[in-house]
């Protein structure tokens, strides 16, 4: 099927079950072994499911405070070093959905300096936001993975710069309000994050001086085009090819209103936070879809 995907007009390279973990070691050794073939890419939400059942938010301090279960950063770690050893045993590619610890960047950093074919993403939630806001129970803040340490945004941050983590992928989870403005235990998880994304990666990574322009447009335009190698996307500018692009000023500032959005969904973790930048205008194979901060 895999196969059938890729000669597809759509042309899948990238597969995965995300939301779920692929935690059976042999299934994943099979679709590793299958995208091989034709140069795909299994990409995995690492979540060992039996040592996160129940689970609520990150397993630290700040759960110990509030009585809420504990998702132990060793539930991501031991499916990304798992998966990294498989990979390379197979000799296929593997990307890493939304890596949120520090543990994780270590062993990724660790599969790189060995050759193995691995990529890896990062949110811009969980390059700004730490699990200290759970405090409040607003389940806002409730997502998957979930928002870790101070240390592990720094972590995060640093491998982002660094170039460990290859790029920024929002995970944007829109939910109906009756899902999230409810007590935090049913709470659905996931956070909005799309229209917030370029934002939130100035305050993180540009502002603190980690990264320049040209490398904000690599991890967020250049690299994710690679890794799923969409034509058309993530180059420089050609006359006569059709316009994919953003144009941001990065001198603007406001704060976060989700009812401004286009999403029809208002579970931003960053309304009311004031935040840097604003996107002036975005261009899809040369069609504008932004103008002048709105929906064109
Ligand atoms: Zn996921």
């Amino acid at each position: 099927m895999f196969g059938a995907m890729a000669e597809s007009a759509a042309r899948v390279r990238v597969f995965s079950d995300d939301g779920r973990c692929v935690s059976d070691a042999v299934l994943m050794r099979r679709a590793l072994e299958y995208v091989k073939a034709f140069g795909g890419v299994i990409a995995q939400h690492a979540q060992e499911p039996r040592l996160t059942e129940g689970a609520q938010m990150n397993e630290g301090a700040a759960s110990g405070r509030l009585g809420l279960a504990g998702w132990p950063a060793v539930a991501e770690e031991a499916i990304i070093a798992r998966d990294c050893l498989l990979a390379a045993h197979v000799g296929s590619a593997l990307h890493i959905c939304h890596v949120s610890t520090a543990g994780s960047v270590e062993i990724i950093r660790w599969a790189k300096s060995k050759g193995w074919r691995v990529t890896a993403e990062v949110t811009p939630h969980h390059l700004l936001l730490t699990d200290d806001l759970v405090a409040s129970y607003d389940p806002v803040y409730k997502v998957n993975p979930p928002l870790r340490t101070a240390a592990d945004v720094a972590a995060l941050r640093e491998g982002l710069a660094d170039g460990t983590i290859d790029c920024v992928a929002t995970d944007h989870a829109p939910h109906p309000v009756e899902d999230k403005e409810t007590e935090w235990a049913v709470a659905a998880f996931g956070m909005t994050g799309l229209e917030t994304a370029l934002r939130v990666v100035q305050q993180a990574m540009v502002d603190t001086g980690l990264l320049g322009w040209a490398q904000i447009a690599d991890r967020m335009s250049a690299r994710p085009a690679a890794i799923g190698r969409l034509p058309g996307q993530g180059q420089p500018l050609a006359p006569g090819s059709p316009a994919n692009l953003v144009l941001y000023d990065p001198a603007a500032s406001s704060a976060v209103d989700p009812a401004t959005h286009a999403s029809r969904s208002r579970n931003s973790p960053f309304a009311g936070l004031t935040l840097p930048g604003q996107v002036v205008a975005t261009f899809l194979r040369g069609r504008a879809t932004v103008l002048d901060g709105k929906p064109a």
